[in-house]
């Protein structure tokens, strides 16, 4: 153990401390929220319909109804679905507890499927394995910002009339089979949280093409309260400042000044998209030609824009443990950040009765993987260094 010395005690790679993803806000951001705040508007204006109508562009969907934040959206559309007492929602181990708590919020259950070994995103096959009577939905993940296999999975969600939920909170600007993420699952959620691609502080969306879906998403939203008369129960009604609650929501509201921040920021995100792509390949060129790391495979069908970058250990290769290297990459002042611990590994799902060893490839996987860091304003020194400092792990910790 006296090797260990060499790393934690030697000069780290870097003096300045780098973490795995950081927003990129600009002054023409600021000038955007600044005129918001100097307008009578603050909340639900003009910048939401417009950040509405920008998504819907953007994406090719028919509607988006923007919300406070990515764990809204996906309660939101687990309400539009219909989710309720007993019924099952599938959904991945490999995620933010988010993606399975939506079912929970509704009085559902949520079902984990395992994950495919390569791509790590969740199985078609055990989709379709854990379908019972009482599923009702999918919440598919698009883990990284790789897209799910949406093909194989629509037609088990077609085959079983499940509603196919794609929470693509990693995804914005990933496109599958040339259509962009957003337009093609019953509903698609994105978050606008900071360490995703596009920021608004908290923020989410909801998309989707089918009319009778987004006007209960806009139910959901806003207290299940209509203002339109034609959609109220009562009438004649009681007066000009009559509006209807005709069913229970809530106030998942987007302000206008964080609309405004997230479409400003829409306007970079092909940049965005670019330098993600330009930094995960040079991870890819120099990390693919070492045995000791295992490379997220990507599906042809994924035109990907990666939130995360996922350096996976090969274990039988190494003489550290996962933790042993996350620490080491710490003491080189890379702060890496692990994507996900299985969801149903935490208190309140083991008190559920979920237990370990449930999901063995989603598992396995966790036991190996970290985040390093991968952000549009790391520099190319900065991404050289994230390499020099996992050579040097790997070197250190090697065992051929
Ligand atoms: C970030 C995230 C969410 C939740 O989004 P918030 O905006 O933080 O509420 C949901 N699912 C996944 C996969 C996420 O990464």
């Amino acid at each position: 153990m006296k090797e260990k010395l060499a790393i934690f005690g030697g000069k780290p790679v870097r003096t300045e401390r780098i973490y795995y993803g950081r927003q990129w806000v600009e002054e023409e951001d600021i000038n955007e929220v600044s005129q918001v705040l100097r307008s009578p508007l603050i909340t639900c204006g003009p910048r939401v319909t417009r950040l509405e109508q920008r998504l819907c562009e953007y994406t090719g969907a028919k509607y988006a109804v923007a919300v406070s934040s990515g764990t809204a959206a996906l309660h939101c559309a687990c309400i539009a679905a219909g989710i309720g007492e007993g019924d099952e929602v599938i959904t991945t181990p490999l995620t933010f507890a988010a993606s399975a708590n939506c079912a929970l919020y509704c009085g559902g259950r949520p079902v984990f499927a395992d994950v495919d070994p390569d791509t790590y995103n969740i199985s078609p096959k055990s989709i379709e394995n854990n379908i019972t009577e009482r599923t009702k939905a999918v919440v598919a993940v698009d883990y990284t910002g790789q897209a799910v296999m949406l093909d194989e999975i629509r037609q088990i969600c077609r085959e079983h009339k499940l509603c196919l939920i794609e929470d693509a909170a990693h995804s914005i600007g990933t496109a599958y089979k040339g259509r962009k993420v957003g337009s093609i699952a019953d509903m698609t959620t994105f978050s606008f949280h900071p360490v995703k691609t596009v920021t608004g502080g908290e923020g989410g969306a909801v998309l989707t093409n089918d009319k009778a879906l987004y006007e209960k998403l806009l139910l959901a939203r806003g207290h299940g309260i209509v203002h339109d008369e034609e959609l109220m129960e009562e009438a004649p009604h009681e007066g000009d400042w009559y509006y209807e609650q005709i069913s229970l929501g809530f106030n998942y509201r987007m302000t206008d000044f964080q609309a405004a921040l997230i479409d400003s920021q829409m306007n970079r995100l092909d940049e965005f998209v670019r330098r993600r792509r330009a930094i995960v390949a040079r991870y890819n060129e120099v990390f693919s030609e070492m045995p000791e790391l295992i490379i997220q495979k990507e599906i042809p069908e994924s035109d990907t824009c990666r939130h995360l970058y996922i350096l996976r250990l090969n274990l039988d290769r190494l003489s550290c443990s996962r933790r042993e290297f996350y620490d080491a990459m710490s003491a080189e002042n890379i702060q890496c950040q692990v994507h996900y611990v299985p969801v149903y590994w935490f208190p309140y799902y083991k008190h559920l009765g979920f237990q370990r060893g449930l999901c063995p490839e989603a598992e396995k996987i966790y036991s190996g993987i970290m985040s390093i860091p991968l952000y549009p304003k790391m520099s190319d020194n900065d991404v050289e260094d994230v390499i020099r400092a996992v050579k040097k792990l790997v070197r250190f910790y090697s065992l051929l």
